[in-house]
């Protein structure tokens, strides 16, 4: 049975922590806070232009590298008028109105810095916690710190925000029986597969001087439509890594010239840890997280804190986070069960080992995801995972579109908890808003049959 009017705290007000309270407010069976430490939410998307307590903030150049519909929310088609790759600006709009139409902002408290979280003496009773929070307004000086790391570089591939037919890669890519691929090959294959037919043709990462190490899918690309276009007019210079600095510059790997340099700037990676989380809630066995789907603590008893957008998904961000915080909603509803600790457990090192097989070992390697077979399995564990059978034998155009148009959010609300009339409408228009914000508007992804076949048998050559 539900239980009634639980107390919930969700901890940080960005997208994950709106999507929390949105969830949390559909089951309509708890009562709610959101302590934020600043004064604003939407966290990252929440322009800056000074480090705010330590929580970055986008550039004032930045774009989404997923696409709009590729990264919508489910009950919620970004507006047509808004670009394919949404400006900072137009994301934040965006996470502004999904609050809004929720009326979710009440439950936020802002200036509040959750310093400590612990188990409460009677836990094991109640899986109540405690939390210290600290009111950043009357509180001096926030605490800054920066990090800098320094690795061997390797390289990674660059993908062009725009993809074939000039529509955005990822509507282009992120397709059901394309990523089904590498669960059937090898994931070199189907990396080296699409490296020659797709990526090298765009952008030859073999005529300069660092060639990615790593498969495509063995390492997260990068992300960029200016990388290319500088290098080849020569804007930008690659060179390969730092052999050592100099009084006033570095020297370069297999060179012996000093290279001068009156800047040096380390985007050198960033690292994870929990250092409010009080300690044995966390567990991890060598590299490997215990967290249920990169979620629920698996020793926890009982399940009463999960922890969402702790992935790093193969492909956007923001629909994977959206289903893990309604499976929250549900689990701390009590509509839902966690599996046994055993099978939890078998589950997350099965993850971790397909993926050290994949990427290699690291501290992250147990929270990388790819992004539908996510999304799949997390919609699954609370009902929300379309039924392709069913919608083959009913519906076969939906079932086309699902299966073989581009992955989106919305199809986890055909059917299930908190499913939406609308959800049918938004798979079978998103072209429409795809479209929209290039001027003329008309589809020009259904092309002549025979330029369609024609291209067909040229990718056929590589593939
Ligand atoms: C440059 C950039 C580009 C990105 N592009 C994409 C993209 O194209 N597509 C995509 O899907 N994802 C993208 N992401 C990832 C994206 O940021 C995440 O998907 C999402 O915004 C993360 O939201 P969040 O709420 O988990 O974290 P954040 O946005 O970081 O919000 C965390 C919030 O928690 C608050 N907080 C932190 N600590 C405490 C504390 N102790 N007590 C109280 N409050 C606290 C912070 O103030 C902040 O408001 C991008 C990220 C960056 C940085």
């Amino acid at each position: 049975m539900a239980s009634l009017n639980k107390r919930i705290a969700v901890i940080g007000g960005g997208y994950s922590g709106i999507a929390s309270l949105v969830a949390l407010k559909e089951e309509g069976c708890f009562d709610i806070v959101c302590l934020e430490k600043t004064g604003n939410y939407a966290g990252t998307w929440c322009y800056k232009e000074e480090t705010d307590f330590g929580v970055a903030s986008i550039m004032p150049t930045t774009h989404m590298v997923s696409s709009k519909e590729i990264s919508a929310i489910s009950n919620f088609p970004p507006r047509k008028e808004y670009s394919n790759f949404m400006k900072h600006a137009q994301v934040y709009e965006y996470i502004q109105e999904y609050a809004k139409l929720h009326d979710v902002l009440k439950y936020i408290q802002f200036n509040s810095e959750v310093t400590e979280v612990k188990r409460c003496d009677d836990f094991e009773e109640t899986g109540r916690w405690t939390f210290s929070v600290k009111n950043t307004m009357t509180n001096e000086k926030p605490l800054a710190f920066v990090m800098v790391y320094l690795s061997a570089r390797s390289g990674v591939h660059v993908v062009n925000r725009i993809g074939l037919n000039g529509i955005p890669y990822d509507y282009a890519l992120f397709r059901p029986y394309l990523y089904q691929l590498w669960d059937i090959f090898p994931v070199k294959y189907v990396s080296w597969c699409l490296e020659t037919g797709y990526i090298d043709v765009q952008f030859n990462h073999k005529l300069y001087p660092v060639v990615p190490k790593k498969h495509l899918l063995t390492k997260d690309p990068s992300v960029t439509s200016n990388f290319s276009a500088k290098l080849i007019n020569g804007s930008v210079i690659q060179k390969p890594g730092i052999e050592r600095f100099t009084e006033d510059g570095v020297i370069f790997e297999g060179e012996t010239e000093v290279t001068k340099a009156d800047v040096v700037i380390m985007a050198t990676c960033y690292t994870w840890k929990f250092p409010l989380l009080e300690e044995g809630v966390l567990i991890q066995d060598d590299d490997r997280l215990n967290l249920y789907k990169c979620v629920f603590p698996i020793q926890l008893k009982p399940p009463t804190l999960a922890i969402v957008a702790f992935i790093l998904p193969y492909g956007p961000g923001f629909p994977p986070v959206e289903l893990q915080c309604r499976w929250v909603a549900k689990v701390f509803a009590g509509k839902c069960k966690l599996p046994s600790e055993k099978k939890m457990l078998k589950d997350a090192k099965k993850r971790y080992k397909t993926n050290i097989a994949r990427y290699g070992r690291g501290d992250k390697v147990s929270i990388k995801v790819d992004f539908i077979q996510y999304c799949d399995e997390i919609a699954a564990e609370f009902g929300a995972k379309p039924d392709l059978l069913k919608y083959f034998f009913t519906d076969i155009k939906l079932f086309s579109k699902i299966m073989f148009g581009p992955s989106l959010a919305y199809q986890y609300r055909l059917q299930g908890p908190h499913s939406l009339d609308g959800a049918r409408e938004a798979i079978m228009t998103c072209e429409d808003r795809v479209l929209y914000p290039l001027a003329r508007r008309e589809s020009n992804v259904h092309e002549n049959i025979f330029k369609n076949l024609f291209r067909k048998s040229l990718l056929a050559m590589v593939f």
